[in-house]
């Protein structure tokens, strides 16, 4: 199996006879019908759900608007099954190379009776697929958990600790441990060797200069490597709780309460608030992100793999890549990849070899001369693996 990590596409096919020949009928079924089967990664990666639901009911979350409820149940998938179904969905490679995995969305990973089923899922995924794994969280564990941890995901899992007040968490946050007890966990998972980063997501309108001090000051206090920052997702009943707790969205941001009506929208609160975040995160010598992705990169960049880049190619977004990230993604992911044999990976994709290929820049053109069966999942797949824009041409 070895000889094929430098082929993602080749090792899904030959991990998925392996997981077959261990899993019994009904478990396969079972696992091929899951949602992990299907999902497409967005740009944080594929999302893992170690569980559904959640009690700690955080004003700002989304969650139970997605019909999700405030009990937690770990998810019915054994660990095994989970990576069978991931071998069967069609957007998801193996390796590090292949899909970011990125644990919570519909649940809090670290709660009590969600972290054995989340610990089981990072063995199984370890053990037989070896993808860049990521959770967030704002639970805190004890020391045996943390140990757990690094034994089951080692330290480069991307474990992101979100803080988004200090202020207003007992609003906001009310059933979650405080923050400055996340941040002792910030302190324990860096002993222990991981890359821990300040999530500070969503990030909310209205925070205060002061408050971005404090909380830039407390995350460099607990050794965090940094702070990344993320969308807060509106949705019409996440819109009248917040003004219920004092914050009123729709003062600091231009939402469209229409389009609200139906569904979520999500808000980047861009501008002063988080140029000041960055700011006062550089001048402490943190390191400054936009997007969960981009810590999972770096998680793996500080733990020795140098050649990392990022697959939803943020680096080409001049929004989005932050200019002093040490990652460096856009002058890695120039030119012919190195990091496969990229013509074996793109006849597995395409499926025949009459094909042409120009790497220039940042952009693989591919001249073909017949069409493909699914256009679309072959760009996905090209351009996740090899870090590139892809563009097929027909001749
Ligand atoms: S802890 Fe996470 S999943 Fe749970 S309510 Fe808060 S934001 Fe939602
Ligand atoms: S270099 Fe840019 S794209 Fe790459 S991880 Fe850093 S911020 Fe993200």
């Amino acid at each position: 199996m070895i000889t094929l990590i430098n082929n993602p596409v080749q090792l899904k096919r030959e991990l998925l006879k392996v997981v077959q020949k261990e899993l019994k009928d009904e478990e396969l079924k079972v696992a091929k019908s899951d949602w992990h089967s299907r999902r497409k990664p967005i740009g944080c990666g594929l999302t893992i759900h170690p569980g559904i639901g959640c009690p700690m009911q955080c004003s700002y979350c989304y969650i139970y608007d997605m019909g999700f409820s405030v009990h937690a149940t770990p998810y019915s998938l054994s660990g095994l099954q989970l990576v069978a179904a991931l071998l069967f969905n069609k957007y998801f490679y193996p390796t590090r190379w292949g899909t970011y995995l990125a644990f919570g969305s519909v649940t809090e990973p670290f709660l009590p009776n969600i972290l054995p089923k989340t610990l089981e899922y990072l063995k199984a995924i370890v053990e037989y697929l070896g993808n860049p794994c990521q959770v967030s969280t704002k639970m805190v564990i004890n020391d045996e958990n943390v140990d757990k941890l690094a034994r089951v995901g080692g330290s480069k899992l991307s474990i992101l600790v979100t803080v988004t007040s200090l202020s207003q968490y007992v609003y906001l946050e009310r059933r979650a441990p405080h923050p400055l007890k996340r941040l002792e966990l910030v302190s324990k998972l860096r002993r222990k060797g991981f890359k821990p980063f300040i999530f500070i997501r969503p990030l909310l309108p209205g925070l205060r200069a002061e408050e971005v001090d404090e909380i830039v000051e407390q995350a460099k206090a607990s050794g965090a490597y940094g702070i990344v920052v993320g969308n807060l997702r509106l949705s019409p009943n996440i819109v009248k709780r917040l003004i219920s707790e004092g914050i009123d969205v729709t003062k600091y941001l231009r939402v469209d309460l229409g389009k609200l009506k139906s569904g979520f929208v999500d808000v980047r609160v861009d501008g002063d608030t988080q140029t000041l975040i960055r700011e006062r995160a550089l001048s402490k010598g943190l390191i400054f992100l936009r997007r969960a992705c981009c810590a999972n990169t770096v998680s793996q960049l500080l733990s020795g793999y140098n050649d990392v880049a990022c697959p939803s190619l943020c680096f080409l977004n001049e929004k989005v890549c932050e200019k002093s990230c040490p990652s460096q993604c856009k002058v890695k992911a120039g030119g012919e990849p190195k990091q496969f044999n990229f013509h074996e990976v793109i006849r597995e994709v395409l499926g025949f070899d009459e094909y042409e290929v120009e790497v220039e820049g940042h952009t693989m053109y591919i001249k073909l001369k017949k069409p493909l069966r699914d256009e679309k999942s072959a760009s996905f797949a090209l351009s996740y693996l090899f870090r590139r824009r892809i563009r097929f041409i027909y001749e």
